[in-house]
């Protein structure tokens, strides 16, 4: 990547009062923004102010939507190191969802390389309180202007930040999810596996359904048969039946999510029974009816470990552990928590330290 071309802000934001940071509401004075040009490569890496992004009413992404993003966090720790957990991962699955839209891939040193130089530079932004953290959100876009479908010869790299509370203020709390069984996020082929707008376009309409309905989120199930489960709301989904913890498998149409990979790491390294394989959501109801279903969480960067505490599936309704939070979902969320703020050994690798 060349040399950064910062431009500061002439004027600084004050700081919001960080036990009401919320999610997503705040952002730093800064972006990270870089260019695309077909034949040259990206190009022109600039620090400048946060604010909005010059674009053609007929830049591609906003007729066809070629768009990619990634979610990751910087962590304060407690004695003021600053930390990321594992970005090469976001920074190889951006690739691999750039890929799937065609649209060119940055090369892992230089996604890393802009977070680097974005977080230090607005290092002032980072909450302090426990269990707040900087959310990063990159993100990768077709600019050129023309409205007939083909792909984009610019794109736009962003980077934005933004201070984010404790995801549960609270404590942990279970949450009720509806089982979709009409509408579906992916199919194996389509861009499932990819971290890219159009996902979450198809999929907002039935959340919004079943929160009207009182439930918090839905269970996606295979876009072919209504079938097999697949993930909850934009969460990886694990359960745990007889002792044994049972996610799906990645074949395509699931998001590789980072958290997923670590907590099926930690499972392993404690000697938990786990599988990847396809579970069927009948015999996910049937172990709730019969007793079986001990646990059940989402799994993500944003919440990290999410408890289920009742599934409705069309007439049926099962709880899980007592619509309490189960000792292994606890356990996951204050080992995943303790290593990415610093607090406990980084037997695995797993932390980056920005300096
Ligand atoms: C981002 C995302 C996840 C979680 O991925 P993490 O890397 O753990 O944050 C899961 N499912 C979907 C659909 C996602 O977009």
């Amino acid at each position: 990547m060349q040399q950064i071309k910062v431009t500061p802000a002439a004027v600084l934001k004050p700081k919001p009062d960080q036990s009401k940071l919320g999610f997503g509401k705040y952002f730093t004075d800064h972006m990270f923004v870089m260019d695309y040009t077909d034949g040259i490569g990206w190009h022109d890496p600039q620090i400048v102010p946060y604010g909005p992004i010059p674009l053609s009413p007929g830049a591609l992404v906003l007729h066809y939507a070629q768009e990619t993003f990634e979610g990751m966090k910087a962590y304060p720790a407690r004695d003021g190191r600053v930390l990321l957990f594992r970005p090469e991962m976001n920074a190889k699955r951006m690739s691999t969802s750039n890929a799937r839209l065609y649209m060119p891939e940055i090369p892992v040193e230089d996604f890393i390389g802009a977070i680097r130089e974005l977080v230090l530079y607005e290092k002032e932004w980072i909450p302090t309180l426990p269990e707040t953290s900087l959310y990063i959100r990159p993100f990768v876009f077709a600019t050129e202007e023309a409205v007939g479908v083909h792909p984009s010869k610019t794109y736009k790299f962003v980077v934005i930040l933004s201070p984010v509370g404790a995801y549960y203020p609270e404590g942990m709390n279970p949450v009720k999810i509806m089982v979709e069984d009409f509408y579906v996020r992916a199919v194996r082929g389509g861009m499932g596996f990819a971290k890219t707008g159009g996902n979450y376009a198809s999929s907002i309409k039935a959340a919004a359904e079943a929160g009207k309905k009182g439930y918090t989120q839905v269970l996606w199930l295979d876009g072919l048969e209504r079938k097999y489960v697949e993930e909850v709301g934009a969460m990886n989904v694990m359960f745990k039946i007889d002792g044994e913890v049972i996610t799906p498998p990645l074949d395509g149409s699931i998001l590789p999510g980072v958290t997923r990979d670590s907590v099926l790491t930690l499972l392993k390294h404690w000697g938990v029974p786990v599988i990847e394989r396809k579970l069927s959501i009948d015999e996910l109801m049937e172990a709730g009816e019969n007793g079986r279903l001990e646990e059940g969480f989402g799994t993500g960067t944003a919440a990290v470990i999410s408890p289920i505490g009742e599934l409705c599936y069309k007439d049926k309704k099962v709880t899980l552990g007592g619509f309490k939070t189960g000792p292994l979902t606890q356990k996951l969320y204050d080992t995943l928590t303790g290593i990415q703020w610093g607090d406990l050994k980084d037997e695995f690798g797993w932390v980056m330290e920005l300096k």
